[in-house]
């Protein structure tokens, strides 16, 4: 991780001098955006600050109850008095709370290289595994330790970003990181089990279709699955239990490209893609997504055909010009 310490030392001088803070995270938020606003909540705690992570109605936050304190979440806009803290997002339009007219976010902490910098005050650093560890930065910076709950949901968000240790992002400072958590209460076990061995017959069942159904493409160096809405009306899983799979596809030897296809349910559908290496952001991009050169996420208007379709064309161009 390269900190960039004049904005992290920016960023501890603006949460010192707040009196209010209001966070907010990437729609559909993943473990990495809940986990650095349960460390961000536990911080303002400790400096005396009042803060809460506003959502829209019907976001759902994974492992909320776990990690989030009670009280620490609440649906609707931020208060304008509040200092706004933008987390883990790469772009205000895609925030999970929709903000009111003329809104500005004061502060934007977040890993994704595409970040847009759209913050008075921006602590991005592309290279760090997560936001979670951007949160330990700033938390070593201000001299603060976690609650044994912000520590376990730090590391999680951590573990979650990185593929549980094994993204080209993990560094020597990710470890020394969640050595930190562990010593103020994170434990690697159970975040483990929570993240990683708790899955619902539904979801395994949702997983058996997904790669019953996956095909080759690019000559064998893609691999793409899709799900149709009567896959989850079948199997009685949800979207949020598609989680994984695409990382599954990912690990067949020789596969730089992996992909699911699945319905959003208002005549979109979502893409998840995974990569070795090759830049899947890129690919998100031309559908007017984005992500991380290895995990990255577009939603299309269309059929789950018509963008497999689409997707498949695009990587047999790419991959059969790209060295792997
Ligand atoms: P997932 O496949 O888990 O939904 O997303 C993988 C990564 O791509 C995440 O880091 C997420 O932030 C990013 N991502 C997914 N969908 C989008 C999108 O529509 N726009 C952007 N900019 N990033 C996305
Ligand atoms: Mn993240």
């Amino acid at each position: 991780m390269t900190i960039a310490t004049h904005e992290l030392d920016a960023v501890c001088a603006a949460m010192r001098g707040t009196s209010r803070a209001a966070l907010a995270v990437h729609e559909s938020p993943d473990g990495d955006a809940v986990g650095a606003a349960a460390g961000m909540l536990d911080l303002f705690g400790s400096l005396g600050v009042e803060a809460a992570l506003h959502v829209d109605a019907g976001v759902t936050l994974p492992l909320a109850d776990e990690f989030l304190p009670p009280g620490g979440v609440v649906t609707g806009p931020p208060p304008s008095t509040a200092t706004l803290y933008a987390l883990d997002c790469g772009s205000a339009a895609r925030l999970a709370v929709t903000l009111p007219e003329g809104s500005r976010v004061g502060v934007n902490i977040d890993h994704h290289h595409d970040n847009t910098r759209f913050g008075e005050l921006n602590f991005v650093d592309g290279h760090a595994s997560s936001t979670s560890e951007l949160v330990c930065a700033i938390a070593d910076r201000l001299g603060l330790r976690f609650s044994p709950r912000a520590a376990a949901a730090l590391y999680a968000g951590i573990s979650f970003d990185t593929g549980h240790f094994q993204h080209d992002s993990t560094s020597a400072a990710t470890f020394a990181c969640c050595a930190r958590l562990v010593t103020d209460g994170a434990d690697p076990n159970h975040v483990y089990r929570l993240l990683y061995e708790t899955r619902s017959l539904a979801s395994l069942r949702l997983w058996a279709l997904a790669i019953e159904r996956a095909q080759a493409a690019a000559g064998g160096r893609a691999l793409l699955t899709q799900l149709r809405a009567d896959d989850f009306a079948v199997t009685g899983a949800s979207d949020d239990e598609t989680e994984g799979i695409v990382d599954a596809l990912r690990s067949v030897p020789g596969v730089d490209v992996a992909a699911l296809v699945r319905p959003r349910g208002d005549g979109h559908v979502r893409v998840s893609l995974r990569s070795d290496g090759f830049d899947v952001s890129a690919v998100a991009g031309l559908r007017g997504g984005g992500g991380h050169r290895q995990a990255a996420g577009f939603t299309a208007a269309g059929t789950v055909e018509e963008v497999t379709q689409w997707l498949s064309t695009v990587l047999d161009e790419r991959l059969s010009t790209a060295s792997s």
